[in-house]
């Protein structure tokens, strides 16, 4: 085995050697044991069940959205919002009526990350938000989740459906313009060589789950909390995914297929598939848990290697 014939101190060194040479993380932490990569929105703040109390007060929806609304990662797809276009502008007046401040932590989440942080982890923010919400972002971590936290990185998951500026003040210009290279969370969990993401999207769940970079152990995804939108996890490949479950509520409403649409839901609930590399962690509890046992394990196989390099000497 390499191990062996080298100290503890140097493996350390040569990880963060390796880690720095790709210029996106710099580890500087003696003893540092890799990066967990977390979301933001209902992993670390809870955006949704803040958003159905301004959405009442803002837009009035009858009957009132409640979070069971949230059958869907995309508003556009359930009760409450409308086209694609339509719904990023309603979320930006939602954020310009103090929708940072105002969502308060997950429970847990502090002393979870303080924990992660004392057992020797980096923590990164994947977020899909764009960089035109940092400034807000930043202002809501540094009040509730200070000193925790090496990097943030925006993926600007949905920035192509923001209006330009101009746009909103009359001008002509109609299409928004993306002027940089919009990045998936697979992607910046492989630049910033992080261990696993803790995300709350199904969506997102799978595609890390599927992505096809190289990744060392079973789980690359927990997918967090017990909510509606991540109830179901797509991409099954003995149910696939229907037309209508493709469609935004206005659609399936046009269509008459809510029903239909509910029919199918209830049974990929009931079938609860999950893709190979996904693990649920209902709370910031669980996922300490299943930290600390990832971390043991792995302090373990490692004692293990050692002790079995020792007999061989
Ligand atoms: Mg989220």
């Amino acid at each position: 085995m390499a191990s062996s014939s080298r100290s503890r101190t140097a493996e350390v060194e040569e990880d963060v050697e390796t880690i720095l040479a790709s210029g996106l993380v710099t580890p500087t932490r003696r003893g540092w044991k890799g990066t967990i990569a977390v979301d933001m929105d209902d992993v670390l703040c809870q955006t949704n069940a803040t958003i159905v109390h301004m959405h009442n007060e803002l837009f009035d929806t009858q009957p009132p959205l409640t979070l069971a609304d949230f059958k869907n990662y995309l508003y556009w797809m359930n009760r409450g919002w409308g086209t694609p276009e339509e719904t990023v502008d309603m979320v930006a007046q939602l954020y310009q009526g103090g929708l940072y401040m105002r969502a308060p932590p997950v429970p847990g989440a502090k002393e979870a990350l303080h924990r992660l942080k004392d057992l020797g982890y980096n923590l990164v923010i994947i977020t899909a938000r764009s960089e035109n919400q940092r400034a807000g972002t930043e202002d809501w971590i540094a009040e509730y989740l200070p000193d925790i936290f090496d990097e943030i990185h925006f993926t600007g998951a949905f920035q192509h459906l923001e209006p330009t500026r101009e746009e909103k003040e009359g001008h002509v210009a109609r299409k928004a313009v993306v002027s940089h290279h919009k990045r998936s969370k697979a992607e910046i969990i492989h630049s910033t060589s992080s261990l696993f993401l803790i995300d709350d999207s199904s969506e997102n769940a799978y595609d890390v789950a599927t992505s096809t970079y190289p990744h060392d152990g079973p789980i690359k995804v927990l997918l967090f909390g017990d909510y509606p939108w991540n109830a179901v996890v797509h991409g099954d490949p003995s149910f696939p995914k229907s037309a209508v479950e493709g469609m935004t509520y206005h659609e399936k409403v046009k269509n008459g297929l809510l029903e239909e649409y509910e029919s199918i839901r209830k049974k990929k609930l009931e079938k609860k598939w999950l893709p190979p590399g996904v693990e649920r962690a209902g709370d910031w509890e669980k996922v300490l848990g299943w930290v600390e046992r990832f971390d043991s394990d792995k302090q373990r196989s490692q004692a293990e290697v050692k002790g079995g390099d020792a007999e061989g000497i």
